[in-house]
């Protein structure tokens, strides 16, 4: 009836009204989070599949709330990029990412994401290279993790801007890879070091019949292209047999390592020489 239809759409909009309202409050309270530093790099192992070693890790913003307690990076990072502060937030991942690399055992990669927005701003190669500079990192141990929306706009200045950043001798990578709209085409357009399979196509492996076909085609794809592949959100030792069965060079996931605190990035290579 009408009025049902009526308390619906009051209801509707309340609901609206109540997310609008949880989202300007995580704004105003993000806006001092890196002054009161409640903002935490995490760290997941990335493996080798030839061999098992780690080849580097994937740094992962965390947000330490005072009263929500932890709050992921899926909630907060949109709210970070509406309101310009995932500029400042993107910078100091970059430096912290660095900064917390530079202390591994040479050879470690650190692989850092980098939001659409960075590109916007003109600064970001000089961002990267104080980074390095400041920190020591070898701009090889570096990696930064883009996606197709960075692609998608098709301007000049970003695709100049990726090939200034890879003349700095760091490594780019595709992230999501087979999420977006127009996946291959965008392989020609750059040439990325790395395409990493988003976990979608890796839990299909060994579930679905044709499971391993995406991962198969993108696995020898990456290949004759000269690209490495990272499968990621490995959980299962299947999906990982499958994933070596395929070609792919490398994992990352909760099979191999959660996101853990610098601290612990350590523990990961006194394991590995206990092995
Ligand atoms: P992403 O770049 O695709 O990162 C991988 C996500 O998958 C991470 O979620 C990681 O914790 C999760 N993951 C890893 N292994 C597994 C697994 O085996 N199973 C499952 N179910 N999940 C797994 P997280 O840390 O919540 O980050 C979510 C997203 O937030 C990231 O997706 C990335 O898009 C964004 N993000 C995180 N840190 C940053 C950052 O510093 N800057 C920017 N711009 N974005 C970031
Ligand atoms: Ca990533
Ligand atoms: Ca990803
Ligand atoms: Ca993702």
């Amino acid at each position: 009836t009408k009025s049902a239809g009526g308390r619906d759409v009051r209801f509707f909009e309340q609901n609206m009204q109540a997310q609008l309202e949880a989202r300007r409050a995580i704004q105003a309270e993000l806006r001092g989070a890196l002054e009161r530093r409640e903002l935490e790099l995490y760290y997941q192992p990335i493996f080798s599949l030839s061999d098992r070693s780690i080849v580097g890790f994937e740094a992962l913003l965390r947000w330490h709330h005072p009263e929500r307690g932890m709050v992921s990076p899926v909630d907060f990072i949109p709210v970070a990029e509406e309101t310009g502060l995932i500029i400042e937030i993107g910078d100091w991942v970059i430096q912290q990412a660095c900064a917390d690399a530079a202390r591994w055992p040479s050879g470690v990669r650190v692989a850092v994401n980098l939001s659409v927005l960075q590109f916007e701003k003109a600064n970001l190669l000089q961002v990267v290279r104080d980074a390095l500079h400041s920190s020591g990192l070898p701009a090889r141990r570096l990696e930064l993790e883009i996606t197709e929306s960075v692609l998608l706009k098709e301007d000049e200045a970003t695709i100049q801007t990726l090939h200034q950043l890879k003349a700095l001798g760091l490594r780019i990578a595709l992230d999501d890879f087979g999420t977006g709209y127009a996946s291959l085409s965008y392989l020609r357009s750059f040439p990325f070091d790395q395409i990493k399979i988003d976990r979608s196509f890796v839990q299909d492996l060994g579930v679905r019949a044709d499971g391993a076909l995406i991962v198969n085609a993108v696995a020898e794809l990456a290949q004759k292209l000269g690209m490495e592949t990272t499968a990621e959100g490995v959980e299962t030792s299947e999906q990982l047999r499958l994933l070596q069965e395929a070609g792919c060079t490398q994992a990352q996931g909760f099979n191999f390592g959660r996101p853990n605190p610098a601290s612990q990035v350590m523990r990961y290579f006194a394991d590995a020489m206990q092995r």
